[in-house]
């Protein structure tokens, strides 16, 4: 699953998406650009979860401009073919956006 999810807040009230982005915070990133970051998910829900965020700070879709977006989706895509051909069991995959807080839960 490759997915844009709200990124939570840090107690220091940084953005964990940013921190991880940054590299101060850990994470286990397996793809990253001048556009986006892609990493593990920390509480995944299936073997081989990863999450997709933009570089630049975004709570939601209307902080992203459309190339972005696209950006940020052809590198879910890509990582998804590429999950195909790794280990992992893979019968199909899930990409998602979640765009609002409401749409994470
Ligand atoms: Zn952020």
């Amino acid at each position: 699953m490759a997915h844009l999810a709200m990124p939570e807040t840090l107690p220091d009230g940084v953005c964990i998406f940013c921190a991880i982005a940054a590299e101060q915070a850990d994470a286990s990133v397996v793809y990253e650009d001048d556009t986006a970051v892609a990493f593990m998910d920390l509480f995944p829900v299936t073997p081989g979860h990863l999450l997709v965020v933009p570089r630049a700070h975004a709570i939601d879709l209307e902080d992203i401009d459309p190339a972005t977006s696209a950006h940020v989706w052809s590198v879910g895509h890509g990582l998804a073919r590429a999950l195909r051909r790794t280990g992992i069991r893979c019968e199909g995959i899930n990409m998602l956006v979640c765009d609002g807080e409401a749409a994470s839960r």
